[in-house]
């Protein structure tokens, strides 16, 4: 395989990232990489970046949506209430 197997790559790189590819495509998974130096290029750069957004703390939210919901706990609005005015 040449043409299009870094499109098949990107496509099972998070599955076989979780371990979650059948056998036998595992293994073709991993024998593409040991003789495709594109594949496997872009399989370590994937699993770094996929370690590092582990690494990250849960995304924030955004500014105002926090602001909105602080707003509502200090009001003491629950569910139930009127809908927030949406800006
Ligand atoms: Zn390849």
């Amino acid at each position: 395989m040449s043409d299009g197997c870094l499109r098949w790559v990107m496509a099972v790189a998070c599955d076989r990232l979780a371990n979650e590819l059948p056998p036998e495509e595992c293994s073709r998974f991993d024998d593409h990489l040991c003789c495709c130096d594109i594949c496997r290029g872009f399989f370590q750069s994937y699993t770094v970046m996929v370690q590092m957004t582990r690494a990250l703390p849960a995304g924030p939210l955004p500014e105002r949506l926090r602001d909105r919901v602080r707003e509502a706990m200090a009001r003491g609005d629950g569910p139930g209430s009127a809908p927030p005015d949406v800006v």
